[in-house]
């Protein structure tokens, strides 16, 4: 009579910190590096497809979590805008930015003449910006010079 061989490989537990998010409340969505700087913007590009992300848990393309930070050059242009705070005095053109790495996000764009600011513009993230990863604030790139 054969004694069946019951043997159950101790799985072993991770231990250690608890692997859930304790971050409650608070901006929404991760956080980008702690040593991130003013005028410095960070965007996660998914380790297995290679898109670009802005402030997303899970790549939009293949649904990994494996998302790196990258910083980027903070350099696109507006797909999208809109002129907000016309009622206050104050317009403000609040834009879609479709930025070089590949992907977008919402910021204003600092202008005089909000409604100047057009579909296709080309923008880009001062270095003196401020470090409100909320909302950046883009200013309008110069035309680039025909004389070159
Ligand atoms: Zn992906």
């Amino acid at each position: 009579m054969f004694q069946a061989d019951t043997v159950h490989p101790a799985t072993p537990v991770p231990t250690g910190p608890d692997a859930e998010s304790a971050t409650g409340g608070g901006l929404p969505g991760p956080q980008p590096p702690e040593d991130a700087r003013s005028g410095e913007l960070y965007f996660q590009r998914c380790r297995w497809c290679r898109s670009a992300v802005f402030r997303r848990l899970l790549c939009p393309v293949c649904a990994a979590s494996d998302l790196a930070w990258e910083r980027s050059a903070g350099t696109g242009v507006v797909r999208h805008v809109s002129v907000v705070g016309r009622s206050t005095g104050r317009p403000r053109a609040i834009a879609i930015v479709d930025m070089d790495e590949g992907f977008w996000l919402s910021a204003r764009i600092a202008t005089t003449q909000p409604d100047a600011v057009g579909v296709g513009t080309a923008v880009a993230l001062p270095a003196d910006s401020p470090a409100d990863p909320r909302q950046p604030v883009f200013r309008i790139c110069p035309p680039p010079h025909d004389s070159w």
